[in-house]
């Protein structure tokens, strides 16, 4: 059974695999050059080579404890939580023989209760455990019972009545995917050359930059619509505007997405009038964002909707009356076709987005779910007028309630901004790996 090398594994800045910065793009759908970008060629540590974990080392001070870890899966993706007492870097390595991820976390110390766990739910995680593998590391080797890759990696900071923790999500791979992913970290852990230049993941900059699919935000209300009101005068016009230019930002820093919003200051747009730009430039995706009241304040927490199932008469009058039913499927089909066909394409076309629409608000609440507070059941369906466009998945965010005195609180608040933006934007990410791995 191969060692890890564990003293040669580049740290990753706790920064580097979340949404912030240029990094986002190791999150690019050719996923075998995710884990690869992961790992570098020499200790960061100590500079030395040849040496093996045990080799003497002072641990650093002021690393932190490793307090928790669990594992949730599913046949399709699994997530390892570590719960750490401050922020940390990480390294992340594949191994055969048998097969297992292995995760360093830097920390001095590991209070983990139960450091042997077998994974009773069906997934590719069967066992992990957490050891001590040297004097400043903290190691989680995740056995796989079929081949698995790390899909993404980031550390959040600790909220609330949460620590600070690492996420790791993984998903299943090929077996070709996975072999690939161990020979390519064995050679970069094997290769110890000492890397003058450590900041820049080796290959980082090398990826294919393909056409950027294009994300339209909709900030809510605007203009004489100020929408929600909270006492002191504070609108949810407002709030959801600052809160769009922060996710815009986050998004085109990553390389990935080109953005444009509906509207960019104050001004009144007619919900035909955002669901029509987002139609006319060709969307990827559409993402309505709210923080609207309730009658009730003690309702709190954010949730992702989806355009109601069963409410196709407004979308079928909305498309009566101000659509060319053939406009709509414009580039799908041929012009001239009999009404009959139209119809079915039509209605097939919005079975695709409904389903696109509700992959999309799962991705998002899946990634927002480690960072903010959630209300029940937080992927919702309801008749959004703003959610009508047959042709560009559509959700409608809310990010609180300005009726909560909590949430309002947090919408208010710098870095439950960052935090929630941060979210969005992985689980934006998320969603458009999945739709390459379906291709
Ligand atoms: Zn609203």
């Amino acid at each position: 059974m191969r060692q890890v090398p564990s003293n040669r594994l580049k740290w990753v800045k706790w920064a580097t695999l979340t949404s912030e910065g240029s990094d986002l793009r190791v999150f690019k759908p050719v996923r075998t050059l995710l884990l690869p970008l992961l790992i570098c060629l020499a200790s960061l540590m100590t500079g030395a080579t040849g040496q093996d974990a045990a080799a003497p080392e002072v641990a650093p001070v002021g690393l932190p404890n490793v307090m928790d870890a669990r594992v949730t899966q599913t046949r399709d993706r699994a997530r390892l939580v570590i719960d750490l007492a401050d922020k940390t870097e990480f390294a992340l390595v594949s191994l055969s023989e048998p097969d297992r991820l292995a995760i360093d976390v830097r920390a001095a110390t590991s209070t983990v209760p139960e450091p042997n766990v077998e994974v009773t739910d069906d997934g590719v995680i069967a066992q992990y455990q957490l050891e001590q593998a040297g004097p400043d590391r903290v190691r989680t080797t995740l056995m796989l019972s079929a081949p698995a890759q790390v899909q993404q990696a980031y550390v959040l900071a600790a909220f609330e009545d949460q620590p600070a923790r690492l996420v790791v999500d993984i998903i299943p791979a090929t077996a070709e995917e996975f072999a690939a992913n161990v020979a390519k970290d064995f050679e970069a852990s094997g290769a110890a050359v000492p890397v003058a230049d450590a900041s820049t993941p080796a290959g980082g900059s090398e990826l294919p930059i393909a056409t950027r699919p294009l994300v339209v935000i909709d900030p809510g209300h605007g203009g004489i619509d100020s929408g929600a009101e909270a006492p002191g005068g504070i609108k949810e016009k407002d709030i959801v505007l600052a809160f769009a230019l922060k996710l815009q930002q986050l998004l085109i820093a990553s390389g990935r997405f080109d953005v444009a919003l509906t509207r960019e200051d104050d001004s009144y747009l007619r919900l035909e009038e955002r669901v029509a730009l987002a139609r006319a430039n060709k969307a990827d995706i559409f993402l309505s964002i709210h923080a609207d009241s309730f009658q009730q304040p003690e309702i709190r927490g954010a949730s992702v909707y989806t355009r109601d199932e069963n409410a196709t008469d407004v979308l079928d009058k909305v498309l009566a009356d101000s659509e060319n039913k053939s406009d709509v499927i414009a580039g799908f089909a041929m012009p001239r076709m009999a009404p009959e066909v139209v119809d079915i394409l039509l209605d097939l076309m919005r079975r695709e987005m409904r389903h696109q629409s509700y992959t999309l608000a799962r991705s998002i609440v899946h990634q927002l779910e480690p960072s903010v507070a959630l209300r029940r059941f937080p992927v919702r369906q309801a008749d959004f007028f703003v959610l009508q466009a047959p042709d560009v998945p559509s959700v409608l965010v809310e990010l609180g309630f300005l009726s909560n005195a909590d949430d309002m609180a947090n919408l208010l608040q710098g870095d439950w901004q960052g935090r929630t933006a941060d979210a969005l934007a992985r689980g934006i990410s998320t969603y458009f790996d999945g739709l390459g791995a379906d291709e």
